[in-house]
């Protein structure tokens, strides 16, 4: 997929606006909608997925899922820790959600690399492919620790991401580690058994539901070898920084950096998107002249105090994360143009607050 970067600011607020008006239009859409029904009955397992802010790393499209069946959760390289009160409760939330459903749970606790240069790695972990595995392992213990009382129930696993091929890269209860992109031509039954070979204890159902994930994935990485796209596409073209919850309307891939409200240090995760932007300027891989930070919450109700909580959070978001880009590059403060949302979760559509 070729995606054209906007040159000038307003070229820049008017095509986030229209991503936004394009997608909730889809996503209300009666289509849409029975597409989601259908692929819930057939696929119930609750599928999470804990990553990096990086814009490359879009494992809906990657998967060839309906968007708004899998839960992101986003902040610098994918680092998570459940001792952070509002990420704990998040999860929790979620958990419940899917069990007061008789949903089961699968997370993807994904970190990401390119097989064709280290420099194309995740900048969170210093581009250390190694460090990363560890790091996500660990989230992936905790989550074990806190969530395995539902053994059966809840299941973390690690996933790769490799950019290059968008490829996901499973690792096995076993040890073993299986790149999806070799897998061309491999037939249901034999996936199915590798699954069974590399997490024994799972659920038929999370399986199976995993299974859909893969076999997506599998067709998807074949269409990326086959399109040849340029490496420019696999480098880093981020224009926006997106702080806060909702932006899954904005599936555009390699066009945002996400960073979720989640760490106790959000300065940390807002400065390292802004230092990527600026090397994004640098680089000649997008204007260099203005970005965009897109501050946004989400309600689900719109009828009680939801969408006032959403604003007043959206406005603090944004003034936080402005503030601390102003401080810490200083350079890019005149390229900023802050713009503070809501979004309606039913319809996925935004409102400005303020801009
Ligand atoms: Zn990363």
């Amino acid at each position: 997929m070729f995606f054209t970067i906007p040159r000038t600011p307003e070229e820049q607020l008017e095509l986030i606006l229209r991503l936004n008006r394009q997608h909730s239009l889809i996503f209300s859409s009666p289509d849409a909608k029975l597409a989601r029904r259908r692929h819930r009955a057939k696929h119930p397992t609750e599928i999470g997925a804990f990553k990096c802010m990086d814009g490359r790393i879009h494992i809906p499209l990657a998967t060839n899922t309906p968007l708004g069946i899998i839960k992101p959760w986003r902040n610098l390289g994918g680092m998570f820790d459940l001792g952070w009160p509002y990420f704990a409760r998040s999860v929790a939330s979620w958990v419940n959600y899917a069990m007061d459903r008789g949903r089961q749970v699968l997370m993807l606790v994904t970190y990401h690399y390119s097989r064709g240069d280290v420099h194309r790695g995740c900048a969170g972990f210093g581009y250390d492919q190694e460090a990363s595995i560890v790091g996500m392992s660990r989230l992936k213990k905790q989550m074990e620790h806190v969530f395995g009382v539902h053994h059966q129930v809840v299941y973390p696993i690690l996933f790769g991401f490799e950019t290059d091929l968008e490829a996901g890269v499973l690792h096995g209860e076993n040890g073993e580690v299986v790149d999806l992109s070799t897998l061309q031509g491999v037939s249901k039954d034999d996936l199915m058994l590798m699954l069974i070979r590399l997490y024994p204890d799972m659920s038929l159902q999370i399986r199976k539901d995993l299974l859909r994930l893969v076999t997506g994935n599998i067709e998807h990485t074949a269409e990326v070898a086959a399109s040849n796209r340029p490496l420019t596409e696999t480098v880093h073209r981020e224009w926006i920084i997106g702080v806060g919850r909702g932006f899954d309307w904005l599936h555009e891939p390699n066009t945002a950096l996400l960073v979720g409200p989640f760490s106790p240090n959000l300065d940390e995760p807002v400065a390292k998107a802004a230092g990527i932007i600026r090397s994004n300027m640098l680089a000649g891989s997008i204007d260099d002249k203005s970005f965009v930070l897109l501050a946004s919450a989400f309600y689900r109700d719109s009828t009680g105090i939801e969408p006032l909580l959403a604003r007043e959070k959206a406005l603090f978001l944004g003034d936080f994360s402005a503030a601390t880009i102003r401080e810490r590059y200083p350079d890019l403060a005149d390229k900023m143009q802050v713009l503070s949302v809501t979004v309606d979760m039913q319809t996925r559509a935004l409102e400005i607050v303020r801009t």
